[in-house]
């Protein structure tokens, strides 16, 4: 298109007009080389590419439970499924314990102190100072035909030299034993270990970074290669597992999967318990009392037992045992599927798990699916274990517990269902959309909070709603804006935070739903990207893109501003200056603060009609505008972060109205705009963000008051 010269002389008075000095920091420019470029694995659009490819290992494990010494021994046979379009030389397996042996890095580099104050658990966790030999023992690596596997162990990670290269569609099949002592919880923080109960003295275990696991390799940058050091998560292949725990015989035990031999594990009540909880949708049946279970604490048993468990196409396999054990299950309708909702925890969560915990379960199920996918899986555990809060396919470990006699308030019950919605709602993100936790914490951590805080508001609508809500970021940036890091920086640097890799990404996605894209177009997008990856491996790139292409938003401003900054929104009223026409006698009332300037409207001049020979009707036009009320409102974007303008007017008859405008008002100028609103009313003062819904970290400079 060519446009006269002109019509660039009225467009450029136009912009000299209407902003004040420019102000160009590129939030607008897209996010180009700041993505990988598209190709055959991963599309433009953000979908897999048709060449998309994943590995699959399948794992065929054994593993004991010695509950004298708390010790853990396993030996696993796996197989490797080369997907790619690669010949692979060697394997990378995952050694996550060895981030708790001697001399390891997380606690060599652990920045340390001595306060004038400190306890002694605190020393002990500061300095490592553990008495505990930690670490796995490996014992042999062999192919399935008994010959040795040549192998080398880097810190938490082991290299397995392949007797041959692994060509394109082949398989690899191995064997390896090993040992750990599990570790005490309540000294050494970490996400497996046991919790001792000194009352009856017995021992609940949570058992999770257990086995020797593949490191991924994709795509993307081959092998994995960043070591685990604690903070950053875990990056996982799907697979097959076939797992039998062998633990003392009066044991409950509760893992990812189906059980496979109930008949052999479980008592006939139990079984009859069971059978009926799978028709009973409305309420939890007990599959194990606290009756029985307080009995089983007492007389300890000396015998064992094995339960099988299987699970198809999950990305990491955990288990729960112990003799405190309290099961209860529920059927949930999740079409096509029925799922069972269940808890397992100790006498000491009663009754507030009694009362809760299966429910909170059935409806992080029920809001998540209908916000992503159908949950595919059989099952959907919540363990109750002290202090913690972790999740794997199927099985999460929770704390939240009443007092000691049992009286609980409206805030244990509120801790319980952050704990349960969040670590069930792991099972969509990471668990089945598979993203590398260790690289980009928000991708699971992030959407997961936006999930769970969605749950609370459908299902809890009376418990706390703040936390990862745009309103709740605001205390770190005015107390620790120095010290944040964006989300897309990784965990191990971020500390795991809980601005970088929960809240900023949770409030990213209120922000998005509830101002810029609306709840229709959110959740429709956020859907197709969800579907688009499950069981698959998205990278940051993929979401970005997805939430883009399914919904017709170019968002790179937003992605840039809320993932790869932590510029914060602080956009002031700087001014308001109101004007009516001259010819209009209006006469103000007394009580206005501020008395409106006149503008004259004039005809317009013939130059202004280039070639054109008709006219605009100039009388209609001054006609129209009689009597109107124009506000020239001056907007500051004090704290950097370009945002769409939430705007309520509220008029000098009381009335209200609003209007939402878009970020893309800052595209001229990202530090100061002005805009002209008309009204018939008079306007008694307008306020930004009155329902707290950008994240606008100083509502101080928010109203501006009239009269
Ligand atoms: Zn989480």
């Amino acid at each position: 298109m060519i446009f006269s010269r002109g019509v660039y002389i009225v467009l450029f008075s136009f912009i000299f007009f209407t902003t004040k000095a420019q102000q160009w920091s590129a939030s607008f420019e897209q996010l180009g080389s700041k993505l990988p470029t598209p190709n055959t694995y991963r599309t433009g659009s953000g979908a897999p590419g048709e060449a998309y490819w994943q590995q699959k290992v399948d794992y065929k494990i054994k593993v004991s439970i010695d509950d004298e010494k708390q010790v853990l021994t396993g030996t696993e046979t796996i197989t490797y499924h080369n997907n790619s379009p690669d010949v692979l030389t060697y394997l990378w397996v995952q050694l996550d314990q060895n981030v708790r042996k001697e001399g390891n890095i997380k606690d060599v580099t652990n920045i340390t102190g001595i306060a004038p104050k400190m306890s002694t658990k605190n020393i002990v966790q500061e300095l490592g100072a553990y008495d505990y030999d930690g670490g796995f023992k490996i014992g042999e690596i062999e192919t399935t035909a008994g010959e040795n596997l040549d192998y080398f162990i880097n810190r938490t990670m082991m290299r397995i030299n392949l007797p041959t290269p692994l060509k394109p569609g082949e398989n690899f099949e191995f064997k390896m034993s090993w040992s750990y002592n599990l570790y005490d919880r309540m000294i050494i923080n970490g996400r497996g270990g046991y919790e001792y109960f000194p009352e009856d003295k017995n021992y609940a275990y949570t058992v999770a970074q257990w086995y020797p696991r593949l490191c991924v390799y994709d795509d993307y940058e081959g092998w994995q290669n960043k070591q685990f050091i604690g903070d950053g998560e875990f990056a996982l292949e799907f697979g097959d597992f076939d797992v039998e725990i062998t633990v003392p015989a009066d044991h409950i035990v509760s893992a990812t999967g189906e059980l496979q031999n109930a008949t052999q594990v479980l008592s006939a009540e139990q079984q009859k318990r069971w059978t009926l909880a799978k028709k009973t949708f409305d309420k939890p049946v007990i599959i194990a009392s606290q009756e029985e279970a307080e009995a089983r604490e007492k007389n300890k048993s000396s015998e064992t037992k094995s339960w099988h468990f299987k699970a198809q196409n999950v990305r990491d396999f955990a288990f729960a045992t112990s003799r405190k054990y309290i099961w209860e299950a529920q059927a949930v309708k999740l079409p096509p599927n029925t799922v069972m909702a269940m808890s397992v925890y100790p006498k000491e969560a009663n009754p507030l798990w009694a009362n809760e915990a299966t429910k909170a379960v059935k409806n992080a199920l029920e809001v998540y699916s209908s916000r992503t996918f159908d949950y595919p899986y059989p099952v959907a555990i919540a363990v109750n274990a002290a202090n913690q809060g972790m999740e794997y396919p199927m099985i999460c470990f929770n704390g939240s517990r009443p007092n000691k006699n049992g009286k609980y308030s409206q805030r244990h019950v509120s801790d319980l269902v952050d704990v349960v919605v969040h670590e069930v709602g792991h099972n969509y993100f990471p668990m089945i959309v598979n993203t590398d936790e260790r690289m980009y914490g928000w991708m699971d951590e992030g959407l997961n909070t936006f999930l769970e805080l969605e749950t609370k508001r459908e299902r809890y609508p009376t418990l706390d709603t703040i936390w990862g809500s745009p309103k709740s970021m605001t205390v770190y940036h005015i107390r620790f804006d120095q010290w944040l890091d964006a989300p897309m920086t990784n965990p191990d640097i971020t500390n795991f935070s809980d601005y970088s890799d929960y809240g900023q990404a949770s409030a990213a996605m209120n922000v998005l739903r509830n101002v810029i894209m609306g709840k229709e177009l959110f959740d429709m997008a956020f859907k197709t990207y969800a579907n688009l990856w499950k069981f698959k491996r998205p990278k940051p790139a993929d979401f970005f893109r997805v939430m883009e292409d399914a919904s017709a938003t170019d968002l790179d401003w937003f992605w840039k501003g809320w993932f790869f900054k932590t510029t914060p929104v602080d956009v002031a009223i700087e001014n308001v200056k109101w004007y009516r026409l001259r010819d209009d006698n209006f006469q103000p009332k007394q009580k206005y603060g501020i008395l409106p300037k006149y503008f004259s409207l004039t005809e317009t001049p013939d130059i202004f009609y280039w070639d054109f020979l008709s006219r605009v009707d100039d009388e209609k036009i001054k006609a129209d505008f009689k009597g109107k009320n124009f506000y020239d409102i001056t907007f500051k974007n004090v704290g950097g972060l370009v945002s769409p303008l939430v705007l309520q007017f509220t008029f000098d008859d009381n009335t209200t109205a609003s209007e939402t405008i878009p970020a893309e008002i800052w595209r001229y100028s990202e530090s100061e705009v002005t805009k002209v609103f008309y009204f018939n009313k008079v306007l008694k003062s307008v306020q930004l963000d009155p329902f707290d819904k950008t994240g606008d970290i100083n509502t101080r400079n928010n109203v501006f008051k009239l009269n």
